[in-house]
Formats: structure tokens, sequence, C-alpha cells
């Protein structure tokens, strides 16, 4: 039982494209997207304690905490679960700890899954920065758009023709303390993943289409 549903993690700096490969992976696969920072920008849209809390702590670049996470993952989790023709799906975005990993496998377990590969999308800590600090999202759909070069031109979201302003967590002060955090909680989630023998390093630093094809590589 669950046994053939592909479960694929992503791991990655911020900025590090791990999200549009997620999708890219999804598309292929047809497989469900479950990306932590969607459903977190999900639940802050509740007018609750928790819903303008998590607002303040997300533009404070702060990590939000795993008991939320965990209780999010859950929601999401019975709901994949509800869905006889699911083949599977990608993570991006979680775990964030050590912590989280470890109850993501309680979670996985619970629900009779199991994280089959973890990819680390590999970029450095300047590129990460640069990224960050030079990208806008759309109002509307969420949807990113980089402010560098070419994509400079753009005024709204080429998806929707929402508008584009800078993100709440991508301010430069924010971008600095999620990299700093990033740095500090990712080096023992990276081991945890190498113990198990799931963890996969992709050069991150490649054209879109060619991380995508070293992803794909290691899928097959
Ligand atoms: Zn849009």
């Amino acid at each position: 039982m669950g046994k053939d549903e592909l479960v694929i993690c992503l791991l990655g700096r911020p900025g590090s494209g791990k999200g549009t490969q997620a999708k890219l992976i999804v598309e292929k696969f047809g497989l469900a997207y479950f990306g932590s920072g969607q459903v977190l920008r999900e639940r802050q849209q509740i007018n609750d304690y928790t819903g303008s809390k998590l607002r303040e702590t997300m533009a404070k670049g702060q990590l939000v905490p795993s008991f939320i996470a965990s209780k999010l993952w859950a929601d999401k989790m019975e709901n994949f679960k509800q869905e006889p023709s699911l083949k599977g799906f990608v993570l991006d975005g979680s775990p964030r700890t050590l912590s989280e990993a470890r109850l993501l496998d309680e979670a996985l377990d619970w629900y009779q899954w199991q994280i089959d590969r973890v990819f680390l999308v590999d970029i450095s800590g300047e590129l990460s920065f640069n990224r960050l600090a030079k990208r806008r999202q759309c109002l509307k759909c969420g949807r990113l758009t980089p402010f560098e070069e070419q994509y400079k031109d753009i005024k709204v979201c080429d998806q929707c023709g929402g508008q584009l302003i800078a993100r709440m967590d991508d301010k430069p002060e924010a971008v600095k303390k999620r990299l700093a955090t990033y740095d500090i909680e990712m080096q023992p989630i990276v081991d945890f993943y190498i113990e198990q023998k799931k963890l996969i390093k992709i050069n991150g630093e490649q054209s879109i289409k060619a991380v995508f094809q070293d992803i794909l590589k290691n899928i097959e």
C-alpha cells in the first residue's frame, strides 16, 4: 500500500531555483506539488491569531515554528490520502530544520509513504543573496519574477497581469537573516539524508534545463 507513490524532496538555498525544478518534476511525472511556502502563504490569509502571527514572522524572515509546519503538513497529507489517483508528490521548502526532518519522516510513515530521493540544488550564498534581493512577486497569483537583466522590463505578471511587488521576505535585511538561518539549519538536514543514502547533490548554478536533466538522470 502506497509503495508505488513517488515522494521527492528538494532542498537548496533560497533563490536556488528549487521551486522551478519542483514544478518541472510535478509536470513530468504527474505528481502533486507540496510547497511549504505556498501552504504558509495560504495559511496567513486566514484572519485569525496564527494568520496574523505568520504574516509578522515571515515578514521578519524568521523561521515558522515546527509545530505549525507539521500541523499544515498533516492537513495536506490527509488531503493527498483521499486522492485515489495520487502518483506521489514533490516537497519544496520542507524540512527547514533537523527536527522537522525527523517529524517529516514520522508524518510520512504515518501515511505509509517514504521519501525516495532528496535533491540538494546547490548554489553559493552569494548567488542566493543576489537572486533573492532582486525578485518580485505577483500580488494576485504569487508568481515570482526576477528583477535583473532582461526581466527588468517586465512591469506586470506575465501569467495574470497582476501587480509586481518586492516580496516582504525578500527585503535585504530579511534576506540576510534567512540565509544565515539556512546555513545553520541546513547542514544537519543534509547529513541526515546522506546517512539515509537519499541525498543527491545537483549543481544549481547551471541553466534551468541542465539542472532538470541532472535531476531526471537520478529519478529514472
Ligand atoms: Zn500573477
